[in-house]
């Protein structure tokens, strides 16, 4: 096995993520296959736990695995099937020490962070990277390994000794170190400084680890002269100077790599050159092209509760993408606090509810999230109902289904209290109930996650055809709510139709009510298998339908074509 590890210096938030898998994406460009792993060195045991307030969205795996939002964008951008084993944490390999010690497997000896902590970490990261996750048999070429935080954390070191140790065993020609830094500009002339970028790899190496390539991180190109200054200073050849600067989409990242030719150095560095081949970034081109020139847009309002920070959607706002480009439009995305749609709004703060409003009302179609807990549950509802009278197009995403059923049998059916158990333990009209297999006690991966398989009730659905699947889908799930089965029949008669339903029959997968233009209500979420080139079908129905496109399309797709 060949490694790659990124690392990052000076501050956080540099993109490290996106450098790793467009690093990932070049490397399988070359006709390697390669597949990664992400280290957190924070104590959760995984990110299910995290607040999207402050962590950024939650990513869901096939295996049920709630993990860090870096391993979307590998999914992404490598098109891989990751496992929670991808994402390490130091809460994992805590867990995993200690319950070893509790087992006497270190019998007699004081157990501690070197030996028994570091070697837990790189025993995980050798036996992780073996796993093929490209759907192909035998274990990847090469595993990147993004390692989380900034060098010289408290939190990282165990982390970097047990990396220095395995840079050793495995031996130069199948380790690269790449430490990705920023440059910034200072003060009126705009000199572009390389001093922290000189103090992070010094840190670095004084932890045992070299840089083999340096991605520097810069609003404009880097100077020759700020080259020479840092390979000079840093120890790392010019042509191992890499330079990422901003760019409009980062579907540019993987061909700003390839045209300095990190490809090369990467190859040259892990002893590859004579088994790759030129990379191939037709595909990557295009994308990237493409959307540069898009000039038509479509007005998307995004209804949630965790507005404030749009990593809190990440997926959602890829799949919009993806699904947008593949109509040729632009998103643009209106985010609004559903709070501000409620009536309350209206006395305390009536500037933010009528903006709110006019933004729904200006939407081309309307979008409601997954999410928990009661804030903002109202004004879910109230867009929910307006989309409904006024066909505009709705995709509900597992909150965003259950907030359909809501308001569906409070306006139809007449149920004016009706709601789900997570809002109102006591409403008389439980239409949304916990899903018995949940616990009660434990927040921690205790909900229905992962891959499920749904099964469409009639191959006569909006959403089979868009999935070009008359049977079924499986998506990921992350929810510990469901519709309640008593009230199913009503709502049908009622004109509601559910049709996907899990493989029991009982539980509601997919809605729709026909004669709308698009009105759907997914219990999965879709976004997490989203890919470009690939967007995810409930997303692309959106776009088409809000469009006026949706039954062309859907007529010219029906023969398979
Ligand atoms: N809170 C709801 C539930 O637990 C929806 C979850 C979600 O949107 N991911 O069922």
């Amino acid at each position: 096995m060949k490694y790659v590890l990124v690392t990052g210096g000076v501050v956080s938030g540099l993109g490290k993520g996106v450098t790793a898998s467009s690093i990932g994406v070049v490397l399988k460009a070359c006709g390697l296959r390669v597949t990664s792993i992400k280290i957190d060195p924070y104590l959760n045991t995984d990110a299910g736990t995290m607040s999207p307030f402050e962590h950024g969205e939650v990513f869901v795996l096939d295996d049920g695995g709630e993990v860090d939002l870096d391993l979307g964008n590998y999914e992404r951008f490598l098109d891989v099937t990751l496992t929670k084993e991808n994402n390490i944490t130091t809460g994992k390999i805590y867990q995993s020490v200690l319950e070893k010690e509790r087992r006497g497997d270190y019998l007699g000896k004081t157990v501690q962070v070197v030996p028994h902590i570091t070697d837990a970490i790189k025993d995980w990261i050798e036996s992780v990277a073996l796993i093929p996750v490209d759907g192909k048999e035998g274990p990847a070429d090469v595993c990147v390994i993004e390692l989380g935080g900034t060098v010289g954390d408290i939190e990282s070191m165990p982390f970097i000794e047990a990396l220095r140790q395995l840079s050793f065993s495995v031996g130069q020609d199948n380790f690269c170190l790449i430490h990705v830094s920023l440059i910034p500009v200072l003060g009126v002339v705009g000199e572009q400084k390389t001093k922290p970028t000189q103090h992070s790899v010094r840190e670095l190496r004084a932890l045992g680890l070299t840089p083999h390539l340096l991605a520097c991180r810069s609003a404009q190109p880097l100077l020759d002269n700020t080259k020479e200054k840092l390979s000079q200073f840093c120890h790392v050849p010019a042509a191992n100077i890499l330079n990422i600067h901003d760019v409009p989409n980062i579907w540019h990242i993987p061909l700003l790599l390839r045209n300095q030719n990190a490809h090369h150095s990467i190859l040259k560095q892990l002893d590859l050159l004579s088994i790759a081949t030129a990379p191939d970034l037709e595909a990557w081109t295009r994308r990237a092209e493409t959307f540069d020139n898009l000039t038509d847009s479509v007005r998307i309002a995004m209804v949630g509760k965790y507005v404030g920070l749009t990593d809190s959607y990440l997926s959602v706002v890829k799949a919009l993408l993806h699904a947008c480009i593949a109509c040729s439009l632009k998103p643009s995305i209106d985010w609004i606090a559903a709070s501000d749609l409620e009536d309350d709004s209206a006395q305390s703060t009536p500037e933010a509810h009528a903006a709110a409003w006019k933004t729904l009302r200006n939407a081309e179609c309307i979008i409601v999230p997954g999410g928990f807990g009661d804030r903002g549950v109202n004004g879910m509802i109230l867009a929910a109902k307006y989309a409904r009278e006024n066909n505009v197009p709705y995709l509900g995403i597992c909150l965003g289904m259950q907030i359909s059923v809501i308001e569906y049998a409070r306006s139809v059916l007449g149920l004016a209290r009706a709601n789900s158990a997570e809002f109102d333990e006591h409403t008389p009209d439980p239409v949304i109930i916990f899903m018995p297999e949940c616990s009660r006690t434990h927040m921690g991966s205790t909900m229905r996650l992962g891959s499920r398989r749904t099964l469409f009730q009639t191959p006569d659905c909006i959403t089979s055809k868009l999935y070009c699947n008359p049977e079924y889908v499986d998506e990921r799930h992350r929810h510990r709510y469901e519709v309640n089965p008593d009230v199913i029949g009503v709502l049908e008669e009622a004109g509601l139709k559910f049709v996907g339903k899990d493989e029991t029959g009982k539980r509601m997968e997919v809605l729709e009510l026909p004669g709308h233009p698009y009105y759907v209500g997914v219990q999965c979420h879709p976004e997490f298998k989203s890919r470009p080139g690939k967007p995810s079908a409930p997303f692309l129905g959106l776009i088409l339908a809000a469009k006026g496109q949706l039954e062309a399309y859907l007529s010219k797709h029906q023969n398979g074509s």
